[in-house]
């Protein structure tokens, strides 16, 4: 059982990733404990550390109406997580970027399935986003997961974490 504490990834560029526990513990309520719960998720919002390589997810969105759930899938409405995107952005005058996307699988130790790569490097390739990677997170039932997109190399890398 995940202790509910912040996770510290790192990054291809030695720089850290930081899931805090704000957003750590909004992405584990929705873990797929019970047999019929269906697979959740949202987007990734969070800050560039100054002087640094870090960068810090604070804020998630979580499953809204418009999303598809299955027990096995999960496709975002992509309009009302771009909302949140977009509040989140202005209420915080520009510093809290869209980093990439989260969601949960019915399994202790995740790994993407065939759809989660191609639709991971499909946000690689449309996604407007200010730095050269996306994170994709994959909360499993004993183990949160992260994964590393390039946007120039198409890349997917899973990444260590350290705590
Ligand atoms: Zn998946």
């Amino acid at each position: 059982m995940p202790s509910l504490t912040e996770i510290i990834y790192i990054l291809s560029n030695q720089g850290k990733l930081k899931l805090d526990i704000e957003a750590i513990t909004r992405m584990l309520n929705y873990r797929q404990k019970g047999r019929e719960d269906t697979e959740a998720g949202g987007v990734l919002l969070g800050r560039f550390i100054k002087d640094s390589k870090d960068i810090i997810v604070d804020h998630v969105s979580v499953p809204m109406i418009g999303d598809k759930r299955t027990r096995y899938s999960f496709i975002r409405s992509k309009k009302m997580h771009q909302k949140i995107i977009d509040k989140e952005w202005s209420k915080s005058n520009g510093t809290c970027n869209y980093l990439g996307e989260w969601h949960t699988h019915p399994e202790d130790y995740p790994t993407p399935s065939r759809v989660d790569i191609t639709n991971w490097k499909n946000r690689l390739k449309d996604d407007i986003f200010s730095s050269r990677y996306l994170y994709f997170v994959i909360v499993g039932l004993s183990e949160t997961r992260v994964w590393e997109g390039d946007k120039r190399t198409s890349e997917i890398k899973k990444l260590k974490n350290i705590y």
